[in-house]
């Protein structure tokens, strides 16, 4: 299939920023975006804590609310957690698995993400699996070589190209204004195309892949116009309607 017919995706990962002064960044953004005929899907992931008002302020727009991890476990004694059913009860149709920033302060495992992955599909909602390659691995030329593993390792079996989202988050590119070159992404996107046909079959031809670090309203076009970019996972950018309605515009 070809990747032009795959619906792309502009997912905000909040992370920990927001409480109820923010919705009204939700709330101008779905008014921006009324009558407007988008060619993809928005998401926006607030902390858990705010799903069920962001959809609230949102509510007659297309726009679906995600998390931004959860736990492998349906329920239990895990204090602090939350559950990919928690996240759907409050209304996600997604959660962000395998961030870096939860592999790294939380010391995340592939087998744990896929973990988490296979729970959100259980649970009925979509994973959006994040991989990517430090600096270092990149100094190093092994950046190819990581996304691989971590694709073997974190794309769990169950996995299709209407349950799963797959994230391309060089590490060093996250929150840093880096970005790779147009000619890096092409290359790391071709690669996890290539790499997910061999772990999801036919699947992983229709799988999108987003680009996530440092996208913003001035790098958007360029970033989405690469082969095999399905779309944006977008950090501090997502965080003001008008900037993120500013990347979201190079799919209207
Ligand atoms: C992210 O945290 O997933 C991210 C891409 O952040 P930023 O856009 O701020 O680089």
């Amino acid at each position: 299939m070809a990747t032009q017919s795959i619906k792309p995706m502009v997912a905000g990962n909040w992370k920990m920023n927001g409480t109820t002064a923010n919705l009204k960044e939700p709330r101008l953004l779905a008014g921006m975006l009324r009558g407007v005929k988008l060619k993809c899907d928005v998401m926006v992931c607030p902390p858990a804590t705010l799903i069920r008002r962001v959809k609230a302020v949102m509510k007659g727009s297309m726009i679906k609310a995600g998390g931004q991890d959860c736990h492998a476990a349906v329920s239990g004694a895990h204090t602090g957690d939350i559950s990919a059913d928690m996240l759907k009860d409050a209304g996600a149709t997604a959660v962000i698995v395998g961030h870096s920033e939860r592999r790294t302060n939380h010391k995340e495992t592939d087998a744990m993400v896929a973990a988490k992955a296979q729970a959100a599909h259980k649970a009925g909602i979509n994973a959006i699996i994040c991989i990517g390659e430090t600096l270092d691995e990149r100094k190093g030329g092994k950046t190819l070589e990581v996304l691989t593993s971590q694709i073997k390792a974190s794309v769990p079996a169950g996995c299709t190209a209407a349950n799963t989202v797959i994230a391309y988050e060089p590490v060093w590119a996250i929150g840093t204004g880096l970005t790779p070159t147009v000619a890096e992404i092409a290359e790391a996107h071709a690669h996890i195309r290539k790499e997910l046909s061999a772990v999801m079959a036919e699947e992983g031809a229709k799988t999108r892949i987003l680009y996530g670090g440092s996208v913003k309203p001035t790098n958007a076009v360029e970033l989405m116009g690469i082969a095999n970019v399905n779309g944006a996972l977008v950090g501090g950018a997502s965080l003001k309607a008008v900037d993120f309605i500013g990347i979201i515009k190079a799919y209207i």
